[in-house]
């Protein structure tokens, strides 16, 4: 196989695709840390989790032991609509780069929801749907999470409450016509339906909204509604099993190459597409079977790797939600107004968190104008027009493969194009403008809210 020429796109058949997502947690020596009870600090037990999540969903949580999870059929006939994603050969950008870099992608937005998520938002339906539920409540920030939920919801007849955050929700209307072509029900958050919007509001007046004032409101609403569960997209140790779809089909389509990559980079915001494309991969490096570098790329406006503190921390502004021990910037971080590229959440995958914690992976910040800067040279060379957070990952790997140009090392680079950047033309035209600044919060900004982290004895 080496001598044959590797084409511009791996695609794999579809007796090729996984049957099963891989749990990461089950090979980490180091477990992630249980989830807490935000008012005993009690681990939370699947009872405690199931009058917010639906019960399979709360065993997949829960499950720091089983390797594989068997995909539902119903699941794999739906991946099968949109999936396998290509794994593209960026012969175009090596050319351009001049690097002796090999550069691989993942393509996670050729789905109509643009972006990777779809992957966890099946599977969540699916389940809430087997249960008998009559629907799930969520947030979203940007839109694309609540755009994957509503495709899943109406695809299994469920009904589907978004709350999306106030600012997206008046930027980005045709996120929210999307979403409500597929039948959900949309509202900014936070809002005055539920108690705990009615607090935010009445403490900050005006606010524009943040995931974690969101969710509080989507737990809220679940939590209330007879026949509704929560459902979330990001952060949760399940988002990442049912991501790992990603990584296990990038794998394959290597392994039949006989390509290996040194150096694998995502993303992150919660850390989901980032831990699904690294789990088989760093499930061989934690068994002492390979080697690679893993880079977790994040906002500098948004630190929760590299300027966070690990430790206990909620995972709403409301302070409703289960305690987890991640990297967090505190519950009560908002980014700054002018961020306009995603990854917004002030926590982290606990799993990924936990990863980083032990030195298995890296992590470093970009400025969100060299971030726009790396999408729009990649949508010239590529062709691709990406979404913002995946040129996060565009960025560190084209970074990389300069740097193999300066050293002549001929390193592979795998990274994840989580999605495409078709709704994200009001931050490429801020971008263009000349009007998008950098902001990068102040030790003193960062220090005010990690002394508001819960005081948690461990
Ligand atoms: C939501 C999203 C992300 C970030 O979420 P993770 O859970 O960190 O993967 C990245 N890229 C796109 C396109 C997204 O929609």
């Amino acid at each position: 196989m080496s001598v044959e020429k590797i084409p511009y796109k791996i695609y794999l058949e579809e007796s090729e695709m996984p049957t099963a997502w891989y749990n990461l947690r089950a090979d980490m020596k180091n477990k992630p840390a249980p989830l807490l009870d935000p008012k005993t600090h009690k681990p939370m037990t699947a009872a405690d989790l199931e009058g917010v999540f639906c019960e399979e969903l709360v065993k997949q949580e829960l499950d720091d032991t089983t390797p594989y999870f068997e995909i539902p059929e119903e699941i794999r006939n739906f991946y099968k609509m949109y999936r396998p994603s290509p794994l593209v050969r960026a012969y175009c950008l090596e050319e351009k780069l001049g690097t002796p870099a090999k550069i691989y992608y993942k393509f996670e937005g050729n789905n109509t929801s643009g972006s990777h998520k779809l992957n966890s938002a099946i599977a969540q339906a699916y389940y809430s749907k087997k249960q008998g539920l009559k629907g799930v409540t969520t947030e979203t920030g940007a839109g694309q999470w609540g755009t994957a939920l509503s495709m899943a919801c109406s695809y299994f007849g469920l009904d589907c409450r978004v709350h999306m955050v106030k600012c997206s929700y008046e930027q980005k209307p045709f996120r929210r016509e999307v979403m409500r072509t597929y039948g959900a029900t949309v509202s900014p958050s936070p809002s005055m339906d539920t108690e705990v919007g009615r607090k935010i509001l009445a403490e900050h007046p005006g606010t524009s909204g943040s995931l974690g004032c969101a969710i509080s409101e989507a737990v809220e609403v679940a939590t209330t509604t007879e026949g509704y569960r929560y459902v979330l997209g990001s952060v949760l140790n399940q988002v990442m099993l049912h991501q790992s779809v990603i990584g296990l089909e990038a794998k394959t389509a290597m392994d039949k190459y006989g390509i290996k990559p040194d150096i694998i980079i995502g993303c992150a915001g919660g850390g989901s597409n980032l831990g699904g494309l690294i789990a088989p991969f760093m499930g061989e490096m934690i068994r002492g079977e390979a080697e690679y570098k893993f880079i977790a790329v994040e906002p500098s406006s948004c630190p929760s790797f590299t300027r966070g503190t690990f430790a206990y921390d909620y995972c709403d502004t409301g302070m409703v939600c289960p305690l987890s021990k991640m990297c967090t910037l505190g519950s009560s971080f908002i980014p700054a107004a002018n961020h306009s590229g995603g990854l917004r959440y002030h926590g982290m995958s606990s799993t990924l968190s936990q990863l980083y914690h032990d030195g298995l992976m890296d992590a470093i910040s970009v400025k969100q104008t060299e971030v726009f800067a790396a999408a729009e040279y990649f949508a010239r060379v590529e062709g691709t027009l990406p979404a913002p957070e995946s040129s996060h990952a565009i960025k560190a790997a084209i970074d990389e493969a300069i740097r193999c140009k300066e050293t002549g090392e001929e390193k592979t680079i795998l990274f994840g194009l989580t999605g495409t950047g078709y709704f994200d033309m009001m931050s490429y035209e801020k971008f263009h403008n000349g009007t998008m600044t950098d902001y990068v919060p102040t030790d003193e900004e960062i220090a005010v809210n990690i002394a508001k982290l819960p005081h948690v004895e461990e």
